[in-house]
């Protein structure tokens, strides 16, 4: 597969050696990397995207799953050339119509959101989320689950990626980057997702020194979670003070127009939401209880500044600040108010799910008419597949199978002409067609022959 993979990515791999000297590693974000060098995209159209050698291939990355309408959808496209249009420049850098616009409509699909944020990246929408439950609680620790990523800064790479262990032994708290203090590893609790009872001895032990309890409620997206673990969480959080934090950046309008929390019923304090939000742009947003929310209001600052109008007098240090010039950018949200226009229309979700069903049962039937033991993992439009006989029920399980076969697939998977990151997770759009899915199911069947001749 990697002789085939070289021959057909002669120019990417070119690109790829010049890119080298002006980029670290060639590239301009860790995950963008693979062995033995990414291919180079030129663009791309509803299910597909095109590289620079001429290849084409079906989307199954989709840009980690935030293009939910497909590449290039006409209805995104026009609202943003309209906007552009009607703003008459690309941003104001004042208060506009489309942040209430777009905040009504977080408030009116997502349970736990009264009241709305806007951020430029997942990244910072799960930090001012912490940020929040730390001012609002007054601790200064918060608990983390193994395996869980919610952007790349110092408190949240803790035990994202972790070593194998047994089972029986609690998660150890390990940091995933060099450059952070270890002041991160010591203040933070790292528990084991899907497991109810270790979990509530952790949370017995530190409740009441954690100001919030952060997990995407799906892990990686594609890792459900157990029937009633989001339920028991959501308990014992309560019973501690603690803020619950659902990292709803992958989840939020994928699992349904009201994320993991409309389909599991299970309601946080805060939400972090951002790559569908953005239509493609980047984005985050934060939403929650509106008395949460509410630290970050710099109403009282204009007594501070001696400017009284009968507000209640708080000092600076009572305020959270959260600012950013780029914060509900016009264009950003005009993308996102579209792309959530689009998937509000009745049996979006339903048809999504339907081929994403398809295609999950025809590469399992695929995989075992091979011989090879193997699972599509995943609820709702996103899978994963995890090459193991065992329960899929946290990051440990996917450690120990059987990576080396995967990564083995996943290039003859790029061969056919079927992107997918290799180890990453498969998203669709609805722009993948029933078609589409059929015959990436050719392809697929084709990629696992040649792995087992
Ligand atoms: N949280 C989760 C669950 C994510 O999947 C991601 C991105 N993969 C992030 C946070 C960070 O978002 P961004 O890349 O926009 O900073």
């Amino acid at each position: 597969s990697q002789t085939i993979y070289l021959q057909r990515t002669r120019n990417s791999s070119c690109f790829y050696q010049e890119a080298q000297s002006f980029l670290p590693g060639g590239v301009t974000a860790n995950i963008k990397y693979f062995e033995p060098y990414p291919i180079v995209m030129k663009h791309a159209n509803g299910a597909y995207v095109f590289d620079i050698d001429q290849n084409k291939y079906i989307d199954y990355n989709l840009c980690y799953g935030a293009l939910l309408v497909g590449h290039g959808h006409p209805q995104v496209y026009r609202a943003i050339e309209e906007q552009l249009q009607k703003l008459g420049t690309t941003i104001l850098g004042t208060p506009h119509l489309l942040e209430v616009e777009m905040a009504k409509s977080l408030v009116d699909l997502y349970p736990s959101i009264e009241s709305v944020r806007y951020t430029n990246s997942g990244l910072e929408a799960t930090m001012l989320a912490i940020r929040l439950a730390m001012a609002w609680t007054g601790r200064q620790k918060i608990a983390k689950f193994e395996g869980h990523y919610h952007g790349g800064y110092d408190q949240v790479l803790v035990s994202v990626h972790p070593t194998l262990r047994d089972q029986s032994q609690l998660p150890p708290v390990q940091l995933d980057s060099c450059g952070i203090p270890s002041y991160y590893q010591e203040n933070t609790v790292v528990l084991p997702f899907n497991q109810i009872e270790q979990t509530a001895e952790l949370l017995k032990k530190y409740g009441h020194e954690l100001a919030a309890v952060i997990l995407e409620p799906v892990q990686g997206g594609y890792i459900p979670p157990d029937a009633s673990f989001l339920k028991e969480l959501r308990e014992l959080t309560r019973q501690y003070g603690i803020v619950l934090i659902f990292d709803e950046v992958k989840t939020g309008f994928r699992l349904g127009l009201s994320g993991a929390q409309g389909r599991y019923g299970v309601t946080p304090d805060l939400t972090a939401l951002g790559k569908v939000l953005g239509g493609g742009f980047p984005v985050g947003a934060v939403g929650g209880r509106k008395e949460i929310m509410q630290v970050c209001s710099p109403i009282d600052r204009r007594d501070i500044l001696g400017v009284s109008d009968g507000h209640k007098t708080k000092n600076a240090i009572d305020i959270l600040f959260h600012s950013g010039t780029y914060n509900g950018h016009p264009l950003v949200l005009a993308a996102g108010l579209a792309t959530i226009r689009i998937l509000e229309k009745t049996g979006v979700y339903q048809e999504l799910e339907k081929r994403t069903h398809q295609l999950k049962v025809g590469m399992q039937e695929i995989l075992h008419r091979y011989g090879i033991v193997g699972k599509a993992v995943g609820d709702g439009s996103i899978f994963n597949l995890v090459f193991s006989e065992h329960p899929v029920l946290q990051i440990q399980d996917v450690l120990r199978s059987d990576l080396a076969t995967r990564k083995e697939l996943d290039f003859s998977l790029l061969n056919q002409g079927v992107y997918v990151k290799p180890q990453n997770r498969f998203s669709l759009s609805i722009a993948h067609t029933s078609q589409i899915i059929s015959e990436t199911l050719n392809r697929f069947e084709q990629a696992v022959k040649s792995i087992v001749s």
